[in-house]
């Protein structure tokens, strides 16, 4: 969460500040504030609302760092807006994170009489900061932020400057940060997108590093050690530019829908390994370790909780494994049932989710071994994990993720094959027969598109809604669960998502004349299928308006649902692809729904993209 873009070398800081912020904004929209350091001085410019609002003004210097803000501690105005400064101005920080005992440090730094004009924690640390620099010999800025950090619990990225030092200063606890290497010239950033078009030559920094940048060259320190030199690659970024831009399309959540034949083909390539009737991982899973495997846990947020349901159903029908799904973020607080043979996976597009992170830290102090399915490449849960797949999805930008989700449900398709594999409990038969089917997939969710222009119809009648219902059975509860989420993150139309069978125990009191209820009715599900026409019924007696996700050869669907009912037609698939293929229309009809009601579809209230807090 929150943006983070500080830049030091020979061009004018400001407006590389300003369009890097923009590259982030998806980040945190709040507020943002950049400060510029020039002859000794800092000056600075914060504003409530967008990065544009910064662009009424300029700074010249060629020192400078900068925020957009998600808000944790404290409302979105301009006080609380970073970055933060000291009494004297002469100490100037960013933040991402949380410092969890910054009441505390509070507390004690009104004592030696400081004073606050903002509710942030941020502040609190920076004037903990500027107390250990006015406190240490020498003023010494690294050593000052050293014994400050010493004294901090929670995560941070921060990036701070000093008006008598032409440097910059950056450190990582648990919220990303990376360095950009130019020519003549560095960059800090929470996301390598904010300086993508000035350099690909990235060092990510690691949980307690310290980095000190001057107009010559880097060095990185640790946190815990005083003669410290640490030595760390320097990554080449291979992503365009073009996956950062909106490429003609009104919106980025749009230009993702639209990707998605490509990126899960992209998904794929070189994934599905026909000769020996399995798919491939960069990094295998031991056979022994399969073959012995207990259960598997996976830990996840939001909509990669809902990919998570979609893996567990896959995975426990057709590699017969035992799978818990948790919320990460409850994970590590529930003294966790875990045997030793038991696989942990996490599942983020980010691969910096907070919660899923600490998650897979207790995994790992558990002895587990771990497993990711991240979109981010080297990303933080990336690198913590024994092995795992990228989605490879590019760059998500629009907050309400779409290829992501597709991708991540994609890897556990290959995940469950390969379990399935050695587990015995898919056949080389079976195994051939879904990785064809595999190969199809990207050509069926481009048909779905066909429907777009019946969807924004659709969209019209639910923009005027203020209620709405999603309900399907079997693998399709966790589609309809994402595709209610959908809705409800960008259109702010109240939504919630059942197993169809569970209406009639308590929320179908809740259906009123017109409201819209969602089905997704896949034609081979079978019985389960005309349970669900059932449910339909139900709904319809209640005077219900039925919108329906239906196979293109279900020639009964309108009779059995009514003329006055909307059908959205989708390719026919075997129901480990059914997630994917359904998912695609729920998209595209919250897309339009939004965009009917004129939200702000890729920045919706109080959300951001990369929740990077706990
Ligand atoms: N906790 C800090 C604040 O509320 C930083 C939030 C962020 O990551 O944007 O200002």
């Amino acid at each position: 969460m929150c943006g983070i873009i500080a830049y030091l070398g020979e061009r004018e800081a400001y407006p590389i500040l300003v369009k890097g912020l923009e590259r982030l904004e998806y980040r945190g929209y709040d507020s943002a504030g950049i400060a510029i350091l020039k002859d000794n001085f800092i000056q600075l410019n914060k504003v409530v609302g967008k990065v544009n609002n910064l662009k009424s003004t300029t700074i010249n210097g060629d020192i400078g760092i900068s925020h957009t803000r998600w808000a944790t501690h404290g409302i979105p105005n301009e006080a609380n807006a970073h970055p933060h400064h000291n009494g004297d101005r002469s100490l100037f920080l960013v933040h991402n994170g949380i410092i969890e005992n910054y009441v505390n440090l509070k507390k004690e730094l009104i004592k030696r009489g400081y004073q606050f004009y903002s509710d942030t924690d941020t502040e609190v640390l920076t004037k903990l900061i500027d107390y250990h620099h006015k406190n240490s010999a020498n003023q010494n800025t690294l050593k000052a932020i050293k014994n400050a950090l010493h004294e901090v619990v929670g995560a941070y990225g921060l990036v701070l400057i000093n008006k008598n030092e032409e440097k910059i200063y950056a450190a990582r606890k648990g919220s990303p940060l990376v360095l950009g290497i130019g020519q003549r010239e560095f960059f800090v950033a929470s996301d390598p997108a904010a300086f993508l078009e000035h350099t690909r030559r990235a060092l990510y920094l690691e949980d307690d590093d310290i980095l000190e940048i001057d107009r010559k060259n880097f060095q990185v320190h640790n946190l815990h050690q005083d003669c410290d030199k640490l030595k760390r690659n320097v990554d080449h970024i291979k992503w365009n530019l073009s996956n950062i831009e909106k490429n003609g399309y009104e919106h980025f959540m749009l230009k993702e829908i639209h990707e998605q034949p490509d990126t899960l083909r992209n998904c794929l390539a070189g994934r599905i390994d026909m000769e020996n009737h399995d798919s491939k991982f960069t990094d295998k899973l031991q056979p022994e370790f399969v073959k012995n495997l207990n259960k598997i846990i996976i830990a996840s947020c939001g909509t990669s909780w809902h990919a998570s349901l979609v893996i567990k159903h896959l995975i426990e029908k057709y590699s017969r494994i035992k799978v818990d799904v948790e919320y990460a973020s409850e994970f590590r607080y529930k003294n966790p049932i875990i045997n030793k043979n038991d696989l942990f996976v996490a599942i983020s597009q980010s691969g910096e989710t907070a919660d899923t992170l600490a998650a897979l830290k207790t995994a790992k102090e558990n002895g587990l071994r771990c497993f990711g399915i991240v979109n981010v490449v080297g990303s933080s849960i990336s690198r913590e994990v024994d092995s795992g797949n990228y989605i490879r999805a590019g760059s998500e930008i629009g907050v309400a993720s779409t290829k992501a989700f597709t991708g991540q449900v994609l890897c556990g398709i290959l995940l469950m094959v390969h379990l399935g594999k050695i587990k015995g409990t898919i056949t080389n038969q079976t195994a051939e027969k879904i990785l064809n089917n595999l190969k199809n997939i990207p050509d069926l969710v481009k048909q779905t598109f066909e429907e777009e222009e019946k969807i924004k119809e659709i969209a019209k009648f639910v923009a005027t809604k203020n209620n709405c219902f999603y309900l399907g059975r079997g693998l399709n509860i966790a589609t309809a669960l994402e595709g209610s989420l959908k809705l409800k993150e960008i259109s702010y139309i109240h939504s919630e998502a059942f197993p169809a069978g569970e209406l009639k125990h308590g929320p179908i009191a809740l259906i009123e004349e017109g409201m819209p209820i969602i089905v997704i009715a896949n034609k081979n599900e079978g019985i389960v299928y005309d349970k669900l026409l059932s449910n339909v019924q139900e709904v319809k007696s209640r005077k219900g308006k039925i919108i329906v996700i239906a196979n293109d050869n279900d020639r009964e669907i309108q009779d059995n649902v009514g003329e006055d009912s909307y059908v959205i037609r989708v390719p026919e698939v075997p129901d480990y692809l059914q997630a994917i293929i359904n998912s695609v229309p729920l998209q595209l009809l919250s897309y339009y729904v939004a965009k009917e009601r004129g939200c702000e579809i890729d920045q919706p209230r109080n959300l951001a993209k990369s929740v990077t807090v706990e």
